[in-house]
């Protein structure tokens, strides 16, 4: 068989004699030794090193078009008619004042029972017998609107009883307002699976960071416990840490916290991400963000891979994506308070329709669902990783290509020492 070079092989200097090669389709990492790397450059390559290169997808038959594979997915992906996902906002309220708030100066509107039912109806109708209905509870701080949440569960469990629609239920919150009772209410009514908690830093960083209206009853010792309760009933709970360059040293104290506070408490996954202010309105704003991924973020991934909170293989994000998110899918809406639709919470400014009169503007719902890229991601050798990156990103500051691009390669180098260590 003729073989051909796949179109998504990153190589990368590694030590004098040895390349690093990286495949993005398939996943396959290892290295080139000198002889086989001038084999690679000069497409003269040994039977051996065919029969090892082509198992990997490095080498692929000459008649195989890996794009047209990976643009099908996608467009199946987003096309999935069998789950529908609904982020809703109980609330634009919250009560925390984070300086990287997307949602600053957003006008405070709890959801009303009347909206509510607007929002189950709107659901109701886009489900289908046995689809997978996935809920988001979004905000603000959702749990500041627990009745609401009380009173759109009661009628979503009936409907999806009657439709045999499995209910996929999670939730974004910082966590401050979790006490036992909500937790058994979590558990036993609204059937939370996961939720996401985002903690800035160690104690006194995090309480600033924060910036609690009620420093007294919501603090970080407040939402550690809340993390114990959750981890206890069963409840899968994200540990997102935000990394803003400036909070780096206290990321390591919060790391070295967590490692002895909560070891033994499970269903825990503990993740770094960079932090951006989304909107153009806080590029004049001091305390903005807009980190990019950097050094300081694979010395975090090191200490959460040493004290085993989570695996390299995990945290390096090294694998084949289907698609690029949610929010390109035919059928995923985010909900606002008002009953309001958008496509993406950090794009909430973009109103697309609302629960009542379903969504109005076809031409932008259409751009955000198209499968169709643009040149620099339909060439671009990171493709398999992003799909595509952040369509918000055409409408704010979101960074358009995927979070960890800019370390890529230091990434690699990183995943490969840590696997030459592990075989020493
Ligand atoms: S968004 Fe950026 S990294 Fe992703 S496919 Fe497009 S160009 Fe590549
Ligand atoms: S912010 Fe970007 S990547 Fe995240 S859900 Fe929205 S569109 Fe997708």
């Amino acid at each position: 068989m003729n073989y051909k070079k796949s179109l998504y092989n990153l190589l990368i200097p590694y030590t004098n004699n040895e390349t690093i090669i990286f495949n993005s389709f398939t996943g396959a990492i290892g290295k080139l030794d000198k002889n086989t790397l001038k084999h690679y450059n000069e497409n003269q390559f040994s039977e051996t090193e065919i029969e090892i290169l082509s198992k990997k997808g490095i080498l692929i038959p000459v008649d195989l078009d890996e794009k047209s594979k990976i643009n099908s997915e996608r467009k199946k992906g987003i096309e999935n008619n069998h789950a529908k996902l609904f982020r809703i906002w109980p609330t634009s309220g919250c009560n925390a004042r984070c300086y990287y708030c997307f949602e600053k100066g957003i006008k405070i509107t709890n959801m009303s029972k009347k909206t509510a039912d607007d929002v189950v109806n709107f659901i109701d109708n886009t489900l289908n017998e046995e689809d997978v209905l996935r809920l988001e509870w979004f905000g603000g701080e959702p749990l500041l609107n627990v009745e609401i949440i009380d009173y759109i569960m009661d009628k979503l469990n009936i409907i999806c009883a009657n439709k045999r629609c499995e209910i996929q239920n999670s939730m974004i919150s910082n966590g401050s307002l979790i006490t036992e009772d909500l937790v058994l209410k979590m558990k036993n009514k609204w059937n939370i699976q996961s939720i996401q908690i985002t903690l800035d830093g160690y104690d006194s960083t995090y309480n600033q960071i924060k910036n609690y209206y009620n420093p007294v009853t919501c603090n970080f010792k407040k939402v550690i416990e809340a993390i114990k309760l959750l981890s206890k009933s069963g409840i899968k709970t994200a540990i997102r840490m935000n990394y803003d360059t400036k909070n780096y040293q206290s990321l390591v104290e919060l790391i070295e916290f967590l490692h002895i506070e909560l070891s033994g408490y499970k269903k825990l996954i503990y993740y770094v991400f960079p932090v951006w202010s989304s909107t153009d309105e806080y590029a004049e704003n001091s305390y903005s963000s807009t980190t990019i991924a950097d050094m300081n973020l694979l010395s975090l991934f090191d200490l959460l891979v040493k004290y085993r909170m989570s695996t390299i293989k995990a945290i390096a994000r090294l694998n084949y994506k289907a698609h690029a998110c949610q929010a390109w899918n035919l059928h995923s809406y985010a909900i606002l308070p008002n009953g309001d639709i958008a496509k993406c919470c950090e794009s909430y400014n973009q109103v697309i329709g609302s629960v009542t009169q379903g969504i109005t503007d076809i031409d932008t719902y259409n751009f955000w669902t198209t499968s169709i890229l643009e040149e620099k991601c339909d060439s671009c050798i990171y493709l398999p990783l992003c799909q595509g990156g952040c369509k918000s990103s055409y409408f704010n500051r979101m960074p358009h290509c995927f979070a960890f691009k800019p370390i890529i390669n230091e990434i690699l180098k990183w995943y490969v020492s840590y696997l030459d260590n592990q075989c020493k």
